[in-house]
């Protein structure tokens, strides 16, 4: 079958002929239709110090993705050959206390599918039935390949309550852009964004931002005080940029609460004693919550929110060159690749 391969240990991505998977008694083959290119397979293809530490040459890359079952082991129940699934990314091992106590997102000994083992970005892809996820006919295949970023944004948008609530996102990237329409949809009053590019702050503004603003440009701080506001209620830190995180400590109100998804570098300085004195509550951000993420995702989609302006390029898979190209230059929101002929 064919498949995008990280083959040798640089820059790059190959199209290779590679065997179709086996798939062992509780697993499902699934046919890929639809991927889609993630910040994390842009880091592997660039071949940056960690997918030097974490991939494991060669291997296929690639977690967003929908398609059909093809088959599947004589051990799995409750799914059918043809129907549409994608599924979550993390396979949990089922037996650490996190996974006993219904806590899989943060599984001791958790794998990922195109980082840890073999991923998407192939015709066929196979991986444990307790990770598949069946889809509702009312989401498209694309919508669909981008459940797992659109589940980062869920996990850490809705990990406090947004009703009334006045929301900062820093970062408008693929991530943030999705947290936008979440916040707006479950009721967030004024819903704030920085990103230092345009083209990600007019995708931001698409998806129901109240406000956009460069930082380079523009303080938080103005913002703030343009609204009439004391300071937000919450925080979604989705950027990984330093300053960033900063400015939002600086522009909470007290007592409020900060999800933090972006990996910020291990060096990121923090006044500690302004999150102490303002009562913050910080919680890091892993994944998405399995299955609860899952089931609010669905019944989003399937009651009105559109995520579909965040997708902004599609190309065929024998073009997927020209997908990375775009995803380096960062004028773009989410990167489909069609792999139905
Ligand atoms: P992305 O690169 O598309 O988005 C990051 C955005 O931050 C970009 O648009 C960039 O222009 C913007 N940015 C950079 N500096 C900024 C600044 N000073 N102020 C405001 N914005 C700034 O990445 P993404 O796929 O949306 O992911 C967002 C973050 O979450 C990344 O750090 C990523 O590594 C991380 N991530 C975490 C998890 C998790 O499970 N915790 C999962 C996926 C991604
Ligand atoms: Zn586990």
């Amino acid at each position: 079958m064919k498949a995008l391969v990280k083959k040798e240990p640089k820059r790059g991505l190959w199209m290779e002929d590679v065997p179709k998977p086996s798939f062992g008694v509780n697993d499902v083959l699934i046919k890929i239709k639809k991927t889609a290119i993630c910040g994390t397979d842009l880091h592997i293809f660039k071949w940056d110090e960690w997918s030097q530490r974490t991939i494991k040459t060669p291997m296929v890359i690639g977690h967003e993705y929908s398609g059909v079952i093809e088959d599947m082991g004589s051990g799995v129940t409750g799914f059918k050959i043809g129907e549409r699934v994608t599924g979550e990314g993390h396979i949990a091992c089922g037996h650490c206390r996190n996974c006993r106590r219904g806590k899989k997102h943060v599984c001791e000994n958790i794998v990922g599918v195109g980082v840890n083992r073999d991923g998407a970005f192939a015709e066929y892809l196979v991986i444990p039935s307790a990770n598949v996820i069946k889809l509702n006919d009312k989401i498209s295949d694309e919508v669909a390949a981008i459940f797992d970023p659109f589940g980062n944004a869920v996990h850490a948008a809705l990990s406090f309550p947004v009703i009334g609530e006045d929301v900062l996102i820093t970062g408008a990237g693929l991530i943030g852009s999705i947290a936008v329409a979440v916040c707006r949809f479950a009721g967030a009053r004024y819903i704030v964004v920085s990103d230092i590019s345009e083209y990600r702050l007019n995708i931001a503004k698409t998806m129901g931002a109240t406000r956009v603003l460069n930082p380079k440009e523009e303080k938080i701080s103005d913002v703030v005080k343009e609204l009439g506001m004391v300071g937000f209620d919450i925080g979604l830190e989705m950027s990984g940029a330093p300053s960033a995180f900063n400015e939002m400590i600086d522009n909470m109100y007290n007592g409020s609460k900060i999800s933090l998804l972006g990996i910020l570098p291990d060096e990121t300085k923090v006044e500690w004693s302004k999150i102490i004195f303002k009562a913050l509550q910080l919680k890091g951000i892993y994944g998405r919550e399995m299955f609860e993420t899952w089931y609010k995702m669905e019944q989003m989609i399937m009651t009105g929110l559109d995520i579909t302006p965040v997708i902004t390029h599609r190309y065929k898979v024998d073009d997927f060159m020209k997908g990375f190209e775009v995803m380096e230059s960062g004028k773009c929101g989410k990167v489909i690749l069609d792999w139905e002929k």
